[in-house]
């Protein structure tokens, strides 16, 4: 990179003014030991699987390649909708840019590989736990279709980390761990409020110049900003879209984990919705606000990207960076009724169906069933039902609770305008079905399978974390049909999931 970088190649903490990032080399751990490796990545990467010791050091952070120059990102954010200044890559560790064999460049992060200058007061590790998080739920992101960051590879350290169980309010050990991250770039769009922050405005044009020309190399001409951030509106509308496609909700949607290339980033307390419930957050710091609940995702996303306009308002004019903000509604709205159409197996999405969507938002948020369970059901829903009765037994595979009396009229009503607009389908049923099997995954990477798997590697029994790894690489399959079940009973904390 030929961006401004902090040389002093000391930890400790601190402002660095007029810079992009700052050196920092990881630090070596006890025993790096490989858990898992993603290789379809690493072959479109044309990365080799690491046979020895001495590869498994480098995804570990033990080794640093004469070709490698590691640095830590230097950026700042709003967190839940405060200005939170500098933050920066407090535990992960940019090695270098990789070029893979079709010439496509890739950021290549250790995350938890040690204290950078950003790590304030924290340790800049990870805890098997939380990498385990990520490295799954990236590639199963990618696998279920949606703009994500991903992992090559995650490998244990050998050495405890110590961390606050909020559950309970003690301190523990648990084991340490590092995942490899792979994207384009892990630039957010807090690197841009930062410099905008400091009123380092020449740095932040030589940054924006930047990520248009290697990012967006299509942008060119005399508004090519305005123009630029017209494509982050679309993208970060897109993704929001996506993400209530397949019920994600990542839970810390502040501004410094927004991807500026529209890509899912920064994997912490995210749950997939089990009931369907618009106010459900995975994250126990989001309580009782709510900030990032599934529902609000979209509206946040418009927020950070108000926060992002402010950031650009010295390079480009000020009614056209609201007006271009402003199309995020539009985007996001026609993006979302053209998801739902495909979810729910229609033709076109003309107005009446915007409201029949409507309503199917309104009954699922009422009745509270399984969101992955109940699209799969719809999928092969009879195309003639005679009672409430028969609806209730049908969807009864979904449900958490019993429906009462009213719940059951409004989903027999439901279901009856549903099976009406079927029928002035133009598409063949057996279309409209595929189509719905591409839209709905029937698979989901469900907090509590997540949270099994990890004791057992936690116990050196690795079974159903292998078995996962399979099932998120075909989600729109029957094949894992084991996991085709609502979250057990024992599972059903509605918060208060592992996040660092
Ligand atoms: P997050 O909420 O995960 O996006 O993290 C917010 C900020 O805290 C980022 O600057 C992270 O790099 C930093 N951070 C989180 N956990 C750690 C850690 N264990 N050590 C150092 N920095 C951390
Ligand atoms: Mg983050
Ligand atoms: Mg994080």
């Amino acid at each position: 990179s030929h961006f401004a970088g902090d040389d002093s190649g000391t930890l400790t903490p601190r402002q660095t003014p007029g810079m992009f990032y700052s050196k920092a080399k990881p630090t070596p751990v006890a025993k790096p030991s490989l858990l898992a490796w993603s290789d379809e990545l690493a072959h479109m990467l044309g990365i080799a699987k690491p046979t020895d010791q001495q590869d498994i050091d480098i995804l570990g952070g033990n080794h640093v390649t004469e070709s490698m120059y590691p640095y830590a990102a230097c950026y700042a954010g709003h967190q839940f909708g405060n200005w939170a200044g500098q933050l920066g890559d407090g535990r992960a560790i940019t090695l270098g840019e990789w070029e893979a064999p079709d010439g496509k460049t890739w950021e290549l992060q250790l995350k938890g590989a040690g204290l950078t200058p950003y790590s304030r007061r924290a340790d800049g590790r990870a805890v098997l736990r939380s990498s385990v998080r990520e490295y799954l739920m990236s590639e199963a992101m990618h696998y279920l279709g949606v703009p994500t960051t991903r992992a090559l590879s995650l490998v244990s350290t050998g050495e405890p980390v110590l961390r606050d169980m909020f559950y309970n309010g003690n301190a523990a050990y648990e084991p340490g761990a590092i995942v490899m991250r792979v994207a384009p770039s892990f630039l957010r769009f807090g690197n841009f409020e930062m410099l905008n922050a400091r009123k380092e405005i020449d740095n932040l044009r030589q940054l924006v110049d930047w990520t248009i020309n290697r990012y967006y190399p299509h942008i060119t001409g005399d508004n090519k900003v305005i123009d630029w951030f017209k494509e982050v509106v679309d993208r970060t509308a897109r993704l929001m879209v996506e993400w209530m496609r397949v019920g994600f909700v990542h839970g810390v949607m502040n501004t410094d984990n927004m991807s500026i290339l529209g890509l899912a980033i920064d994997y912490g307390p995210y749950s997939f919705v089990d009931d369907y419930d618009p106010d459900f957050t995975p994250n126990t710091t989001d309580l009782p606000g709510r900030r990032y609940a599934f529902g609000k995702q979209p509206s946040v996303g418009y927020w950070n990207l108000g926060a992002l306009a402010g950031a650009l308002l010295p390079l480009a004019d000020k009614d056209q960076l609201v007006a271009t903000l402003e199309t995020f509604k539009d985007v996001y709205w026609t993006e979302y009724y053209g998801m739902m159409g495909r979810k729910l197996g229609l033709d076109q999405v003309s107005q009446i169906d915007r409201d029949l969507i409507s309503q199917f938002e309104k009954v699922l948020a009422e009745i509270k069933p399984d969101m992955t369970i109940f699209y799969q059901l719809l999928i092969d829903l009879p195309l003639a039902v005679d009672s409430e009765e028969e609806v209730a037994a049908y969807f009864k595979q979904a449900l958490y609770n019993d429906l009462t009396a009213e719940q059951k009229t409004i989903l027999y009503t439901l279901i009856s305008h549903y099976l009406d607009r079927l029928n002035t389908n133009t598409i063949k049923r057996s279309d409209s079905q595929d189509m719905m099997r591409k839209a709905n995954p029937r698979f989901v990477l469900r907090n509590y399978l997540l949270h099994q798997a990890i004791e057992g590697l936690e116990k050196g029994d690795d079974t159903l974390f292998v078995k996962l790894q399979a099932a998120m690489k075909e989600p729109y399959t029957t094949k894992f049909d084991e996991f085709f079940q609502t979250r057990p009973d024992w599972a059903s904390a509605k918060a208060g999931c592992s996040m660092l």
